[in-house]
């Protein structure tokens, strides 16, 4: 592995002595790939560039907000006009008004919203909405689905089927976690069994129903249709999040794709535009219990921020125009079948998918299911790959675990040039 890259080492050992690790957010320090992370100067378009200069074609896109491309003229004017007249006031504005409305048109599940600063408020919201308003503290989530780091949803499974999870991080108090059931994705009868055996003591059922955050996995049409009809026959919330997925895999979400009326929906990512804006939202008979109306606690200093929402107000606008989401996901889908033929030449096990803007890649020759079968991919050769695209000017997540993300900037040439790269790159690990 060839890090050359002399201001990025200088950089992350700087980073280091006043930062854990050197990094704001774990993935980034490479500790998956092994090198050193690339301190990015600036982002336009599909590219970034590094310390030294060089520049990447980027399939993070800040992990999914910069689907409109990095750096967007109509973004970074209505973020300049609105930083112009004031950056916070905690006081409410018709902006919020605005993106709230635009959001419920959207996603037609959602009657009422709540602005937040990130997905892990979102989700964190919507779980104390979900025990608040059944008056039940269990909760259900999948493994290998992530839903930002707070202490109920960072847990992986017990050691029996059924048993409650144990923490994913130090500092979680088992007391949190005993509350959360973990069980395994797209697996119907456990979701079955797990009704049978406890449904009138569930709170809610969260889940990503296009999962980003243990590579790309569907969930299958089945899964998501017997999880809505447990929800409802038990009384239980049924939490969709969106965080990623929204405005990623299609305009109105995953649940639009599937055709599945979630209880609540987690937002964040797209809809911040690269700034902090998340929210959950939902039937208004649920938002109703929150505060100042209900008794369900929630509150931000940046909440509904002006500069921030501004910012989403006009990405929500820019996905919105006509044809914006045939081509990014045409564009998504060439990408992922020239990585794959190019693989093929050089006859390495790899396959991929896609939704929309969203993609994964798989060393391995079956497109996963299940968290297990993502796991059991070929990581050795992904960090080679990984590395010998860095080298060649392409910034893949750095992590086999790992969803990438297309922008609506990342036109033929771009796609193009990304392949030709891959070409070289499987030629040298086969
Ligand atoms: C990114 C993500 C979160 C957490 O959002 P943050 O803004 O990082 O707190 C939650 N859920 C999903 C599905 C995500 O992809």
């Amino acid at each position: 592995m060839t890090d050359t890259t002399s201001k990025n080492d200088t950089l992350f050992a700087r980073a280091q002595q006043t930062t854990p690790g050197g990094v704001n957010s774990p993935v980034r320090a490479f500790r998956s790939v092994g090198g050193t992370p690339r301190f990015i100067t600036r982002a336009e378009g599909p590219y970034f560039w590094d310390a030294d200069g060089k520049r990447y074609i980027d399939y993070i896109g800040s992990w999914g907000p910069a689907i409109v491309g990095h750096a967007h003229p109509k973004v970074v004017k209505a973020v300049q006009d609105a930083a112009a007249r004031g950056l916070s006031f905690g006081a409410p504005t018709e902006g919020e008004i605005e993106i709230a409305e635009e959001l419920c048109r959207l996603v037609p599940s959602i009657e009422q919203v709540r602005l937040v600063s990130s997905g892990t408020e979102a989700t964190m919201s919507a779980l104390r909405l979900a025990r608040g308003a059944t008056g039940r503290d269990k909760i259900v989530k999948f493994e290998g689905c992530y839903h930002g780091h707070a202490d109920s949803l960072l847990v992986k499974a017990g050691s029996g089927l059924l048993t409650f999870g144990n923490p994913t991080s130090a500092g979680v108090p088992e007391d949190f976690v005993k509350h959360t059931l973990v069980l395994d994705y797209n697996n119907v009868p456990q979701l079955e069994d797990a009704f049978a055996s406890m449904g009138d003591t569930i709170a809610c059922v969260i889940v990503e129903a296009v999962a980003g955050n243990m590579n790309l996995i569907r969930a299958t049409p089945d899964f998501l249709r017997r999880m809505r009809e447990l929800c409802t026959e038990y009384g239980a919330v049924l939490i969709f999040d969106e965080v990623m997925s929204g405005f990623r895999v299609g305009l109105g979400g995953a649940q639009a794709l599937y055709g599945i009326t979630p209880d609540l929906t987690a937002l964040g990512k797209v809809i911040g535009g690269g700034l902090p804006v998340a929210a959950f939202g939902g039937r208004a008979d649920l938002m109703h219990n929150m505060a100042p109306i209900g008794p369900v606690y929630q509150a931000g200093t940046l909440s509904g921020n002006p500069v921030a929402v501004a910012a989403g107000m006009t990405t929500l606008k820019l996905v919105q125009e006509p044809g914006f989401y045939e081509k990014l996901g045409a564009q998504t889908a060439k990408l992922v079948e020239g990585l794959t033929a190019a693989a093929q030449e050089a006859g390495v096990a790899f396959c991929g998918d896609a939704v929309g803007g969203m993609f994964g890649m798989y060393f391995s020759n079956q497109v996963p299911s299940t968290y297990g079968q993502m796991m059991a991919g070929d990581k050795e050769r992904f960090n080679r790959f990984f590395h010998g695209m860095l080298d060649e000017g392409v910034y893949f997540a750095p992590a086999m675990f790992e969803a990438g993300f297309v922008s609506s900037a990342h036109d033929d040439a771009v796609i193009e040039e990304t392949v030709a790269a891959a070409r070289r790159v499987f030629a040298r690990i086969a």
